[in-house]
């Protein structure tokens, strides 16, 4: 037989898939606290607390009091495309969830240790995991508090050139914080705390969304907030936009949900910039936090799991619906250009 004939080709073993699939899924430890967040969103949590050392670079963990897991569950939560969130192709054109890829725990397992804690309130009588680089170490019944605790230890313990291309504690840990953040304004319902180094950052109570930005963002903007709201048939804007005095030369505090998913738009940010002309300086951006509410079949969120840029079919009336919500919030408030005395 001619060796140069040979069949080559081999299906790569689980360990290898999953942890090439992590390049993708985590980045960095903020990218693997979005997913453990978005997890707990999903079970339904209403109370998540989030403990970080070194930056998440030594432990992340998520304990939310969702609905848990049952044992075998929580063994088939770390296998890739193992999802409870959707069954068929079509469930994709209408997902309600954040998660529906079953891939974030699988890639989570693949490059970090991680140790999973659930159970579901009627059991008496929970599950622990332990899986290290795709591999379990460990899995046996425990007594823990009903929903889950999933801890995310020495990210990239088994990949040394990831691991040393982490950034600085500082900014590792800043975009922890801004994932943290968006996280909870989309959830005012829900309370969140995030511990660093045993310090408490923030302990939010569930409330209004105008209680949670004065939580996150601090006390100076209690009565500096404009509420802003749109319903139109195709598309709702709902949410509160920054009186022009809070506004800032840096960017970062401008938000924009869709059906309560953090998205970047420069295009729908010029929408609000615009409606601010003549209100704030040329170099300031204005704060807002504005939810748009469209029917998913009209979006296309069906991109890549760290990406926050999303499809609409009707670009253009997206855009002109927030300008005039923004626009008419100002005008109702009489946020006016101040007249200029000094000519
Ligand atoms: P996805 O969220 O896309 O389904 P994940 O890998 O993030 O994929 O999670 C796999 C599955 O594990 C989820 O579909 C869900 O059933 C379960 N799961 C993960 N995290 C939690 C949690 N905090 N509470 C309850 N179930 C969870
Ligand atoms: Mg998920």
């Amino acid at each position: 037989k001619n060796p140069a004939m040979s069949d080559i080709i081999q299906l790569l073993p689980d360990a290898i898939a999953n942890q090439i699939a992590a390049g993708e899924v985590v980045q960095r430890p903020a990218s693997a606290l979005k997913e453990m967040l978005e997890n707990a969103i999903d079970a339904g949590a209403s109370k998540v607390q989030v403990i970080v050392k070194e930056a998440g670079k030594q432990l992340i963990q998520v304990i939310d009091n969702g609905r848990g897991m049952s044992a075998t569950d929580a063994r088939m939560s770390f296998e890739r495309h193992a999802t409870s969130k959707i069954r068929t192709s079509a469930d994709l054109f209408a997902i309600r969830t954040f998660g529906f890829r079953g891939e974030a725990l699988a890639s989570i397992a693949a490059v970090a240790q991680v140790e999973l804690k659930t159970r579901q309130a009627d059991q008496e009588l929970g599950t622990l995991i332990q899986i290290e680089g795709s591999e379990v170490k460990k899995q046996e019944p425990i007594a823990t508090s009903p929903g889950t605790s999933v801890a995310m230890k020495n990210l990239f313990f088994n990949v040394p050139a990831r691991r040393n291309f982490l950034k600085s504690n500082p900014v590792e840990m800043r975009h922890i914080v801004e994932e943290f953040q968006r996280v909870a304004l989309s959830y005012s319902e829900i309370g969140f705390v995030l511990m660093q180094n045993d310090l408490e950052v923030f302990n939010l109570q569930p409330g209004k969304l105008s209680q949670r930005i004065v939580g996150l963002f601090g006390k100076n903007y209690q009565s500096n907030l404009v509420p802003c709201e749109e319903l139109t048939p195709h598309l709702n804007v709902k949410g509160y936009i920054g009186k022009p005095e809070c506004a800032k030369k840096t960017r970062g505090e401008q938000y924009f949900f869709v059906n309560n998913r953090y998205i970047k738009s420069n295009y729908l940010h010029h929408a609000v910039s615009t409606a601010f002309e003549g209100l704030i300086q040329n170099d300031q951006h204005p704060f807002y936090v504005l939810f748009l509410e469209i029917d998913p079949s009209h979006i296309d969120i069906n991109v890549h799991p760290t990406k926050t840029e999303i499809k609409f079919e009707d670009e253009r009336t997206v855009y002109a619906v927030i300008r005039s919500a923004v626009k008419q919030a100002l005008g109702a408030h009489h946020v006016v250009p101040a007249l200029d005395f000094s000519i």
